[in-house]
């Protein structure tokens, strides 16, 4: 019995060890090739980029907005000042309630 829990013991002290060498050549690395420093310049960059897109998203929907408004203006068409529904530009009379108009 004694023996086994030498045995557990020795397995968990070398499981200690190695996560403890293991994060500390983790810090090394992330230190040499300076990846948090890159993380950081990336996760910058991606909130920049996400700004920039959500500015453009605005403007495009502006000038969108922008193109719709000069398509409908030409094709608005006179309405009846009796019954209010769209008449044709050049007709006497309104095809929807007969009105006369001028
Ligand atoms: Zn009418």
């Amino acid at each position: 019995m004694g023996d086994v829990g030498n045995i557990l013991g020795s397995l968990v002290v070398a499981l200690i060890i190695a996560i403890i060498i293991f994060l500390i050549f983790r810090e090394i690395f992330c230190w040499y090739w300076k990846i948090n420093v890159r993380v950081k310049l990336m996760e910058d960059t991606l909130a920049k980029l996400q700004t920039i897109a959500k500015k453009l998203d605005k403007i495009s929907k502006k000038l969108d907005g922008a193109a719709a408004a000069e398509e409908e203006t030409p094709a608005a068409e006179a309405s009846c000042p009796s019954c209010g529904k769209p008449i044709p530009s050049g007709s006497t009379f309104c095809e929807h309630c007969g009105e006369k108009l001028s």
